[in-house]
């Protein structure tokens, strides 16, 4: 049976930055990084974005180059997939009844993209957005002449892939079954700037309706039809709802949680030597008032990779970073700092129009958070706010003539 003194599991930014940070602290002992996927570690922003649009090749979204694992001893596994953990033994199996022993665990698994479960769901042209290979499927389907494309979900992923599927000259509709679109994540001025620039870009976008069924022909997709009754014709559905976290074995092992495992400050889980990092971890956010939440974003998974290491080599601190974010959509760069969460006041600073504008939220009074769209000053500017909890008066951050660093 192979032994790592650390086992990863999981390649994804989580995992990678895990097994990075353990060599660049000089941890002496074995590293080994199991992971189902078939690439070495890649980056997934762009999987919605400059991928997608066929703008970056594989080798550009490498998180290292490809000798790397294999130069710093970091015994990286593709293919494998870890089913069962036993934390008595210390000890994992694959999908292919493979052992694997471990010192310390720590589980980096993301979550796998939530699919539609309506009739028709199961039919051939539906497509999600989370590894690599569903976006080389998507391009195969592209290359062949699929144009007519519906999006499922008016979120991150679904916008950038409705930006991308544009730019690729594909006739677009999307579909939000909320009121508006970001609801997760945003506020309502910065959803309806950004439905206005979709509809603008010649997307047709379709809020407030859910999907009620795939339409087939001869097991292919010919349409979606909404629950307001309409068929969309389509080529290709992209569903863009979510995901569910990858936790299935840590649970089954004992571990607490749900929709996510439960860390505690250090990213240590319930079970004895298992941390869990990233897009699976359920932690207390301090910039979320101490709730319980997952954060799906690189900066989280990078930044709690790096606590849980710095816990292994013994040099504990807890994890209270800043979370951030951005999203790239046509000319538009938006950058998040903060999170609008449980906010009361949204200001607008800046002028829309000129594609150059923030959206300052406050909560009791306080910056909570910041998004802000091609105004990277605004941006870098603002992180110290959140961070203070700044209390500023809504007039004053309105006023595009003073830097936010006046308010440091
Ligand atoms: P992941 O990156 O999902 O990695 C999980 C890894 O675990 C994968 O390698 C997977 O194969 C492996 N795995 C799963 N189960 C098992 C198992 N049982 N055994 C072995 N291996 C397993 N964030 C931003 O900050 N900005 C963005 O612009 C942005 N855009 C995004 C666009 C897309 C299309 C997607 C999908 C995500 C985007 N994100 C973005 C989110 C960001 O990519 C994730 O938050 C980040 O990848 C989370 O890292 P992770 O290591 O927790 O999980």
């Amino acid at each position: 049976m192979d032994h790592g003194d650390v086992v990863i599991v999981g390649s994804g930014h989580g995992g990678a930055q895990a097994a990075i940070a353990l060599r660049q602290g000089d941890f002496a002992g074995t590293v080994l990084l199991l992971t189902r996927d078939r690439t070495p570690p890649y980056e997934r922003p762009p999987l919605s974005k400059d991928y997608l649009a066929g703008e970056k090749p594989l080798e550009r979204i490498l998180i290292r180059p490809e000798v790397f694992w294999a130069e710093r001893a970091i015994g990286l596994r593709l293919g494998t997939e870890v089913v069962a953990i036993d934390p008595r033994t210390r000890t994992l199996t694959t999908a292919k009844g493979e052992q694997f022993s471990y010192g310390t665990l720590i589980w980096a698994a993301g979550g796998e993209a939530r699919q539609l479960a309506c009739p028709g769901s199961d039919c051939a042209g539906l497509h999600t957005i989370r590894h690599r290979h569903d976006v080389d499927a998507l391009r195969r389907e592209l290359a062949t002449g699929a144009r007519r494309a519906v999006v499922v979900g008016g979120g991150y992923i679904g916008l950038e892939a409705a930006a991308a599927l544009r730019k690729l000259g594909c006739e677009v509709t999307l579909i939000e079954q909320q009121s508006r679109l970001l609801a997760r994540v945003a506020g309502e001025m910065l959803g309806s700037l950004f439905l206005a620039e979709h509809r603008r870009q010649g997307v047709d976008v379709r809020l407030g309706t859910a999907v009620a069924e795939i339409v087939s022909a001869g097991g292919r997709v010919s349409g979606v039809m909404t629950e307001a009754g309409d068929v969309i014709p389509a080529d290709i559905v992209i569903v863009g709802i979510g995901i569910a976290p990858a936790i299935a074995p840590l649970i089954a092992a004992g571990g607490a949680g749900e929709n996510g495992v439960e860390v505690d400050a250090f990213c240590r889980t319930s079970l004895p030597g298992i941390y869990a990092i990233g897009d699976c971890a359920m932690h207390a956010n301090p910039y979320a008032e101490g709730a319980l939440i997952r954060l799906e974003s690189v900066q989280n998974a990078n930044d709690m990779a790096n606590c849980a290491v710095r816990a292994i080599m013994g040099s504990p601190a807890p994890y209270q970073s800043v979370p951030w974010f951005w999203s790239n959509q046509y000319d538009l760069r938006l950058q998040t700092v903060g999170l609008a969460r449980g906010y009361d006041a949204e200001v607008l600073r800046g002028r829309p129009e000129d594609r150059d504008f923030s959206v300052v939220y406050l909560r009791k009074g306080r910056v909570a958070a910041l998004d802000c769209v091609n105004r990277t000053r605004d941006y870098a500017q603002g992180r110290k706010l959140v961070e203070a909890g700044a209390i500023i008066p809504a007039e004053a951050l309105a006023d595009t003539e003073r830097p936010l660093k006046d308010f440091h």
